[in-house]
């Protein structure tokens, strides 16, 4: 097929071999791997990224303390400067499978395929896609503990990732704040960090009798009363205020939000998720809906860090590469 006999989608785009939703390190890891396989590639972007709410990123390998939107800029300038990368500034918004006759007919060889329609957001044009495969890399979105003043220090003296920030808070009277079974793992992890730790449940019994009795053993406090707020001056914590109105000094520290996987544009196709609410992958990176892959924060074990992020984009893009391979040839997916 020539180009110009090519059919293109109702925004005027060829077809794609992936549309990747999210351009974060996971997709724009993915989409340089890709187009580097010769393949034409789309990134849809919301630009709404969940470490918006700091100012240096840690523990990226030469990029070290480097500002996120940075990162995020030097890696779309990476992948755009490929002839067959779209970068599109829009919010999917409907991810529709193709029937078979429609998928060949947009050239898609083992008839698998998607439409994939998107709103510009910031001005830019809305877009629609027809792609072989989809990745979706839209990361998180997270809802903190309700404490009125808590989105003022998250990012700053609050922080959710104990690998990404704990280093810079060795020593300090710190807090971890979360309602979730999992916070007895997060303080064993902060306390590398500093001794001086309360963990507050804010009411919640998620910090079984024995578990206390371990972290008390390291001189780590469980402090299970309700939260009023989270208190300081201008941008410095200064303290946790308890319900019953006892103020707690501390000058930072962890929160765990409760996190959710944005993947309203699939409407109303079931898609398999873990206890916690993540997209389940098999080891090819693929969901349970044929064709459509996820990886980065929003597949499990859930957050981690950019670079894990980027490196896992760049794994799943490669059995993407094969799948896509196999499906023109029908070699099935993986050999028996
Ligand atoms: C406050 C904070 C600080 C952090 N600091 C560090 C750090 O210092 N070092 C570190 O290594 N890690 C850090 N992290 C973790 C790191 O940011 C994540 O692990 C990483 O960004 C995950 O990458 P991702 O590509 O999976 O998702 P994200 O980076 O979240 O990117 C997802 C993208 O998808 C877009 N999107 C979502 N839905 C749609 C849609 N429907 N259509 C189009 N686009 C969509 C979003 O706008 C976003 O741009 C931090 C996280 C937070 C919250």
């Amino acid at each position: 097929m020539t180009e110009t006999s090519v059919p293109r989608s109702a925004t005027g785009h060829l077809p794609v071999g992936v549309a990747i939703i999210g351009g974060g390190p996971a997709g724009l890891s993915a989409g340089l791997q890709l187009v580097r396989a010769n393949r034409r590639i789309a990134i849809l972007d919301s630009n709404r990224p969940r470490h918006s709410a700091t100012l240096k990123s840690h523990g990226f390998l030469t990029r070290d303390g480097a500002p996120p939107l940075e990162l995020r800029k030097l890696g779309r300038e990476e992948f755009e400067a490929y002839p067959t990368a779209t970068f599109a500034q829009a919010i999917a918004h409907e991810v529709v499978p193709l029937s078979a006759a429609d998928a060949l007919a947009a050239g898609f060889p083992d008839g698998i395929g998607f439409r994939v329609r998107g709103s510009g957001v910031r001005g830019a044009a809305d877009v629609e896609f027809l792609a072989r495969r989809v990745l979706i890399t839209a990361g998180l979105t997270e809802e903190l503990p309700p404490l009125p003043m808590i989105r003022a220090f998250y990012g700053t003296a609050l922080h959710s990732c104990v690998e990404c920030d704990g280093f810079e808070k060795t020593d300090k009277p710190l807090v971890l704040i979360g309602e979730t079974s999992d916070v007895f793992a997060r303080a064993l992890l902060i306390s590398r960090f500093s001794s001086d730790l309360i963990v507050f449940t804010n009411g919640a019994d998620t910090v079984r009798p024995e578990q206390e009795a371990q972290l008390s053993r390291i001189g780590i406090r469980v402090e299970r009363r309700a939260i009023d707020d989270i208190v300081g001056e201008r941008a410095e914590m200064t303290g946790v205020r308890l319900s019953d109105g006892e103020l707690i000094p501390r000058v930072g520290g962890f929160v765990r939000p409760r996190w959710h996987a944005p993947v309203e544009f699939l409407g109303e196709q079931p898609i398999d998720r873990d206890d916690w609410g993540l997209i389940v992958v098999d080891d090819r990176g693929e969901t349970s809906i044929r064709g459509i892959y996820a990886t980065g924060d929003i597949v499990p074990p859930g957050p981690q860090q950019l670079i894990i992020a980027a490196g896992n984009g760049a794994r799943v893009a490669a059995r993407l590469n094969m799948d896509l391979i196999r499906g023109a040839l029908g070699v099935g997916q993986i050999d028996e």
